[in-house]
């Protein structure tokens, strides 16, 4: 074991309250790996909370550990750990009054390292992959309802094991999970197929606004648009990957608008030469190569006309 793994091993072994947190709009990887680091160290006799400062989101109450899950921490913590979170400031809300993190585990390739001890392995699929490497090595056995929520996390970040970076190790990771009897038909089908009518209403809306220019697309989603469909969240309810499918394309985009003058931005690379993870630093965001985001200050109209104006730039030289 090397010296990080070493001193990560013993920050978790001496802990007793954890606090673990992970980036704002959580997606399954976020959630999965905070549940599976939380039920395991629940499991050594540790106090812990998970703090969301958005709370779960339904389609994820499914997994086993979120009454774990509150939406302000309480008290005092000798460890706070984040997880899938490249930065701070993604951090959002839920560290307000306690320090920043003594442990971050993290695959982010932009991963800007805000923690004390940080293990961050970007050619890891997941977060959850990354723990499921290293959870038995810091005296932390992965049972049933942890390695439900780790192939969440799994399923969830290579969209059914089908992004680029799935290697052997991935599948074998999953294979090692199923063993102990998880029921990945069923994770696969609450995690990543299943759809609620407003959510489709509000895809419908985003669909309508799709335009294309020069091997751009990109779809728009209004505050307008969520409330005509009754959408609650302030994402793209994961458009981004239906208009991800739209072949003679190499680059999609979805902006949507957010409170306060702020609009969030995801890039997908629909071609493998195309390193989105640059267009997103450049907007202060982040992410990886092929899947990127960033909340940028601006109306809707102003952002995609920059972004929009910096894709169309990094694509001139390659095209
Ligand atoms: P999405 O576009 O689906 O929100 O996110 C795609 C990838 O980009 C994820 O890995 C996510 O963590 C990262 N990402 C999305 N938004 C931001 C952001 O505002 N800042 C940073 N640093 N990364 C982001
Ligand atoms: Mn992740």
């Amino acid at each position: 074991m090397n010296d990080l793994q070493s001193r990560i091993k013993d920050r978790l072994q001496a802990a007793h309250h954890v606090l673990i947190t992970t980036h704002i709009r959580p997606d399954g990887d976020a959630i999965g790996s905070s549940l599976a680091l939380g039920l395991a160290l629940l499991d050594a006799g540790k106090q812990v909370q998970v703090v969301l400062p958005d709370g779960i989101p339904s389609s994820f109450g499914h997994l086993p550990g979120a009454d774990l899950i509150c939406t302000r921490a309480v008290g005092d913590f000798d460890l706070i750990i984040s997880v899938d979170c490249s930065d701070l400031e993604r951090v959002g809300r839920a560290l307000d009054g306690y320090h920043a993190p003594d442990i971050i585990i993290d695959h982010h390739i932009t991963n800007d390292p805000f923690g004390t001890l940080n293990l961050v392995e970007p050619e890891a699929v997941a977060t959850a992959s990354v723990l499921t490497r290293h959870m038995a090595e810091w005296g932390l056995p992965i049972t049933e309802p942890i390695a439900a929520n780790l192939i969440t996390g799994l399923i969830t970040d290579t969209l059914g094991f089908r992004t680029a970076n799935t290697t052997p190790e991935t599948l074998r990771q999953a294979a090692d999970l199923l063993d102990l009897g998880v029921n990945m038909g069923l994770l696969y089908y609450l995690s990543l197929v299943r759809r609620t009518y407003v959510e489709a209403k509000y895809w419908g809306a985003g669909l309508s606004s799709l335009e294309r220019e020069d091997g751009i697309i990109w779809a728009t989603l209004t505050t307008v648009d969520r409330l005509a469909s009754d959408y609650k969240g302030k994402d793209d309810a994961d458009l981004i990957n239906v208009i991800s499918s739209i072949d003679d394309a190499n680059v999609a985009i979805i902006f949507v608008e957010q409170d306060a003058g702020k609009t969030k931005v995801s890039w997908r690379s629909l071609k493998p030469d195309i390193d989105v993870s640059q267009l997103a630093c450049q907007f202060g965001g982040g992410g990886h190569k092929a899947a990127a985001g960033a909340e940028v200050n601006g109306t809707l109209a102003e952002v995609k006309e920059r972004v929009l104006g910096a894709t169309h730039e990094s694509l001139k030289n390659l095209y």
